[in-house]
C-alpha cells in the first residue's frame, strides 16, 4: 500500500480506502462488512469511510458492530462520517450548529468510538452561514470529538470562504474536500479546485472511482441482476446514471476506455482506479465493493501502476475527450 498525506496535513491516508455507500446494509449484512472491511484493513487500506444518510445510519451501525468485532487498535485506522441528511425535520439536516453537534454525538453511538478522525459537510448548506459551521467544526476538534474536517462537493468559493473565516478568528480551516472523481467526471478536481491545493493545502478523498461501476464495462450488455443497477431502491441512480442521453454517451465511453484496459492487461476497474491514482492531488481513492472479490482486484491495481505510461495516458485522453481547461496561471 501507498500512503499519502491528508492535503498539508500530516495524517496519511491509504491511498485506496474503502467506503459503505449503497452496500453496507443494502448488499453486504453485519458478517460480509466484516469480511470486507478485513479484507481492506489486511491489503494496508487504513480510512473507512460512512455518512449518517447512508441506509438512514444503519451503515454506520454496521461499520460500528464491524469494527467491534475485528477489534483493530484504534491507532491503526481512520473512520469518517458526514453530516447532512439526517432526517425530514428542520432540526435534522444541513449544518446548523444544533445538527452538526447532535449529528457527530450520534455517529460515534453508531460507529461505537470516542471520536471520528475525519468529519464532513456533505453538501453546502446555503441557509446556515458557513461560520457557524466553521465554528461548530472547530469547537467539536477542539472537544477532540474530530480529528480532522472537511467538505464534500462545496465549491471553489465556498471553500475559500471557509478557510478565510478560520484564518480570521484563529479557528480550524478544512483540511479535505470529498468529490466525485473519474474518467468520466473530472471538471471540479482538475479545474476548479486547482488553486487550492498549494492555496489552502486541500487534500482530496474521491469517491466513485469507477461511476458506480459504469467504468468496469459491466453495463455493457445490460444490467447484471447482482449489481447496484439493479437495485429497487437505487432506481433513481439507474435512470440518473444509465438511461439519460448523457448517461448513454458516457457509458460508450466507458466501454471503449474498458477495452483498452483489457488490451494492457488490466481489468477495465484497475485502470479506472490506477487513473485516479496518477492524480497527485488525490489523497486517496475510496472504493467501493460488493463483495470480497472486487475488493482484491481493485487492490492489487497498486501493482499495475506503471502501465499508465505518458503514452497510455494520452490513449487514454483520446478516447475520453474531457480533459478540462486549465485558468492561465496553471
Ligand atoms: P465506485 O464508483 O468504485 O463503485 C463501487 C461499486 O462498483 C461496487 O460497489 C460494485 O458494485 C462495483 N465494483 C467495484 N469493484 C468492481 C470490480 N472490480 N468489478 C466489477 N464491479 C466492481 O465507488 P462508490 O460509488 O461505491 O463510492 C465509493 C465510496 O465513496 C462510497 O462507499 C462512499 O464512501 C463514498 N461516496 C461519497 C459520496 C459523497 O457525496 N461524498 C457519494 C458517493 C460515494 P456492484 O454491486 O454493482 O458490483
Amino acid at each position: 500500500m501507498e500512503y499519502r498525506r491528508l492535503g498539508r496535513s500530516g495524517l496519511k491516508l491509504s491511498a485506496l480506502s474503502f467506503g459503505s455507500w449503497v452496500t453496507f446494509s443494502f448488499q453486504l449484512d453485519e458478517s460480509a462488512a466484516v469480511e470486507t472491511m478485513a479484507a481492506a484493513y489486511d491489503g494496508g487500506i487504513n480510512f473507512f469511510d460512512n455518512a449518517e444518510v447512508y441506509a438512514d445510519g444503519e451503515s454506520e451501525r454496521i461499520m460500528g458492530a464491524a469494527l467491534r468485532k475485528l477489534n483493530w487498535s484504534r491507532d491503526t485506522y481512520c473512520v469518517s462520517s458526514k453530516v447532512y441528511w439526517g432526517g425530514d425535520l428542520p432540526t435534522q439536516r444541513g449544518l446548523h450548529r444544533k445538527h452538526v453537534v447532535e449529528a457527530c454525538h450520534a455517529a460515534l453511538q453508531r460507529l461505537q468510538v470516542d471520536h471520528l478522525d475525519l468529519y464532513f459537510c456533505h453538501r453546502p448548506d446555503l441557509e446556515t452561514p458557513i461560520e457557524e459551521t466553521v465554528r461548530t467544526m472547530h469547537d467539536l476538534i477542539a472537544q477532540g470529538k474530530v480529528l480532522y474536517w472537511g467538505t464534500s462537493e462545496w465549491s471553489a468559493q465556498q471553500l475559500q470562504e471557509a478557510y478565510g473565516i478560520a484564518r480570521r478568528w484563529g479557528l480550524t480551516p478544512p483540511t479535505m474536500e470529498q468529490p466525485q472523481y473519474n474518467m468520466l467526471h473530472r471538471d471540479r478536481v482538475e479545474r476548479e479546485y486547482a488553486p487550492l491545493y498549494s492555496g489552502m493545502g486541500l487534500g482530496t478523498t474521491i469517491w466513485s472511482p469507477l461511476a458506480s461501476g459504469v467504468l468496469t464495462g459491466k453495463y455493457a450488455d445490460g444490467i447484471p441482476k447482482d449489481s447496484r443497477m439493479a437495485l429497487e431502491d437505487y432506481a433513481w441512480l439507474r435512470e440518473r446514471v444509465l438511461e439519460t442521453d448523457e448517461g448513454r454517451v458516457q457509458l460508450d465511453k466507458a466501454n471503449r476506455v474498458a477495452a483498452f484496459a483489457r488490451e494492457l492487461g488490466m481489468s477495465p476497474a484497475q485502470l479506472a482506479i490506477a487513473w485516479c491514482l496518477k492524480n497527485p492531488d488525490v489523497s486517496t481513492v475510496i472504493l467501493g465493493a460488493s463483495r470480497v472479490s472486487q475488493l482484491e482486484e481493485n487492490l492489487a491495481t497498486l501493482d499495475k501502476l506503471d502501465t499508465l505510461t505518458d503514452e497510455t495516458m494520452q490513449r487514454i485522453e483520446a478516447m475520453l475527450q474531457n480533459k478540462p481547461e486549465l485558468p492561465k496561471q496553471f
